[in-house]
């Protein structure tokens, strides 16, 4: 993809503070960190989002993350590790090539990522059918 920017990292176009490679992904620091040491695992795989991405290369990414998760707990000593995926604008996504997020955290730090938790509902058989309906 000549116009997307992780594309451009990968190939080695636009630089980037590499904390890990292999034949199918690339861990990189992230430009605009939420915390020090926030990487972000790049599929080589150009795909948008998760709805597009090969079984065999998210299975690689999140396996790359669990690896970059366990450094960055030896290097910081952090209480707590975020590892997210964004898909979609709505959800927060801004680079449309799939990357996983690994974020250090630490007691007290900051950085929010919660939701209001909702009602239970009554209806949760319910629900859990619809979507198994649809589970390929
Ligand atoms: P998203 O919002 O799509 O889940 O995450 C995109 C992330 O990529 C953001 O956290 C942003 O700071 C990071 N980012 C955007 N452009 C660059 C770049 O050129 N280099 C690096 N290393 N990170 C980038
Ligand atoms: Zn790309």
């Amino acid at each position: 993809m000549s116009d997307c920017i992780f594309c451009k990292i990968i190939a080695g176009e636009i630089p980037s503070a590499t904390v890990y490679e292999d034949d199918a992904c690339k861990a990189i620091l992230d430009v605009n960190p939420a915390a020090k040491g926030h990487v972000i695992v790049l599929t080589k795989e150009h795909a948008e989002d998760v709805f597009h991405i090969s079984d065999e290369a998210l299975s690689n990414a999140i396996c790359v993350a669990k690896k970059v998760a366990a450094a960055l707990k030896k290097t910081y000593q952090c209480d707590g590790v975020n590892i997210l995926q964004n898909n979609g604008e709505v959800a927060g996504q801004t680079v449309f090539h799939l990357h996983i997020h690994v974020i250090p955290r630490f007691k007290g730090d900051s950085i929010s990522m919660h939701w209001k938790p909702g009602e239970m509902p009554s209806d949760l058989a319910e629900t859990a059918e619809k979507i198994k309906a649809n589970m390929e």
